[in-house]
This record gives C-alpha cells, sequence and structure tokens, in this order.
C-alpha cells in the first residue's frame, strides 16, 4: 500500500493508504510552456520536485499527488511531470497508467507536437495494452490568441482514438474533470485487460 502525503491540504478522504489497485500513475507530456506544472499543482500537491538530472524512476521527475473519490472509490493520483520533451516520454513510459497530452491552444506547434507524441506512444506498446490517452488543449482563457479551435482539437481526438478536454490552470476550468476522467478511463482499461 502507498501512504497519502498527509500535509496535502486538498485530500479529500481521511484515510492514509489505498489498496494498489487504487494507485492511479498519470503522466503529462508536453511542450515547455503549455502548463504541465501548473495543471499538476492546480490538482494536487506536490510530492517531489524532480531536478535529478539522468536519474531513472519517479525520482528526475515532478510528482503530484492526491487522495479523493471517484465514484464513490477512494483513489490515490500521482501526476508525473515530464522533464523535457522526447527524453522524458522514453523514460516516463513504463511507468504510465494514462498519458495526458497537452498542447497550448494558443501554439499550434504544441498541437502539432501532442499528436506527434501520440504517434510515438502508440508505437511503444502493443496495441492490446494502449494505455489511455487524453488530449489536453491547455490555456482556453486564452480566447484572443487562440489558434486551435476546440472543433480541431476533438476531431484529432477522435483519429487518434483519444479522449480530449480544454483546460485552463489559473481558472480551475476542468482541471479536476481532467484527473478525474483520466482516473475512469484506467479503470475502464485495467477491466478491459484484466489487470
Ligand atoms: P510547463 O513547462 O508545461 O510545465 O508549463 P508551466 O506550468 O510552467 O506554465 C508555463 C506558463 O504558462 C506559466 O507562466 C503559467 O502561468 C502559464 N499557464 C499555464 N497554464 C495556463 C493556462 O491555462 N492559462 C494561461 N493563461 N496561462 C497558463
Amino acid at each position: 500500500q502507498i501512504a497519502a502525503n498527509s500535509n496535502c491540504d486538498v485530500s479529500e478522504t481521511s484515510d492514509t493508504s489505498v489498496p494498489p489497485q487504487e494507485v492511479y500513475r498519470l503522466v503529462l507530456l508536453g511542450d515547455p510552456g503549455v502548463g504541465k506544472s501548473s495543471l499538476a499543482s492546480a490538482f494536487a500537491c506536490v510530492l517531489s520536485a524532480g531536478g535529478c538530472e539522468g536519474g531513472d524512476g519517479e525520482a528526475d521527475r515532478e510528482v503530484y499527488t492526491r487522495r479523493m473519490a471517484v465514484d464513490g472509490v477512494d483513489a490515490l493520483v500521482l501526476v508525473s511531470v515530464g522533464r523535457t520533451q522526447e527524453t522524458s516520454f522514453e523514460e516516463c513510459c513504463p511507468h504510465g497508467d494514462a498519458f495526458l497530452l497537452v498542447y497550448s491552444v494558443a501554439d499550434r506547434a504544441s498541437f502539432d507536437a501532442a499528436s506527434e507524441r501520440r504517434i510515438h506512444l502508440r508505437r511503444a506498446r502493443p496495441t492490446h495494452q494502449d494505455p489511455p490517452v487524453i488530449f489536453v488543449g491547455n490555456k482556453s482563457d486564452l480566447v484572443r490568441c487562440r489558434a486551435v479551435s476546440e472543433e480541431e482539437g476533438k476531431a484529432c481526438a477522435v483519429v487518434f482514438g483519444c479522449k480530449f478536454i480544454e483546460t485552463s490552470a489559473p481558472l480551475q476550468l476542468h482541471v479536476v474533470d481532467l484527473f478525474v476522467g483520466a482516473v475512469r478511463q484506467v479503470r475502464l482499461h485495467r477491466a478491459v485487460i484484466g489487470a
């Protein structure tokens, strides 16, 4: 069992541990500056700040944690933030139960990069083990700078067989929905693969 961070002031349950099957490792991937850390910290408490270059496992990444009930069942959500672009993608792969591919709706290049990552991710695992992936269009509050429409994001997600959501970290718009949705996706996936 994994202990929850007792200092976490957003924790919504009183128990200090959950069974291993209720631990969810969610990995945020995306170009620098799209808002990965902002989303993670808007949702959860920091567990480790990372910074160990060249390290292996969780120690080299920012990790956030939040314990919460999802559909009435306690879950411990661990959110990892990739340090860099492609290298962290490779490193994160073995550890994630679900991947949240983040782009900024105000930055088309970051949207293209998210699509590229989806292709790499599909190659990285056999199809039947394909983990849930969610396309996340962050910075939806930047209405006047928008470079990628919501329709385009949705269409791309359909092509790649992903879920899709738009978020705003500072406005806390759909941030909880994003992570709760990811937990639900992992539960569905585990039921399908019999994990
Ligand atoms: P990361 O490099 O992907 O982890 O990006 P950060 O979380 O460090 O965010 C980069 C910058 O974008 C910071 O100045 C954030 O305050 C800002 N930012 C993050 N999310 C949003 C958002 O949803 N809306 C707006 N307007 N700014 C955001």
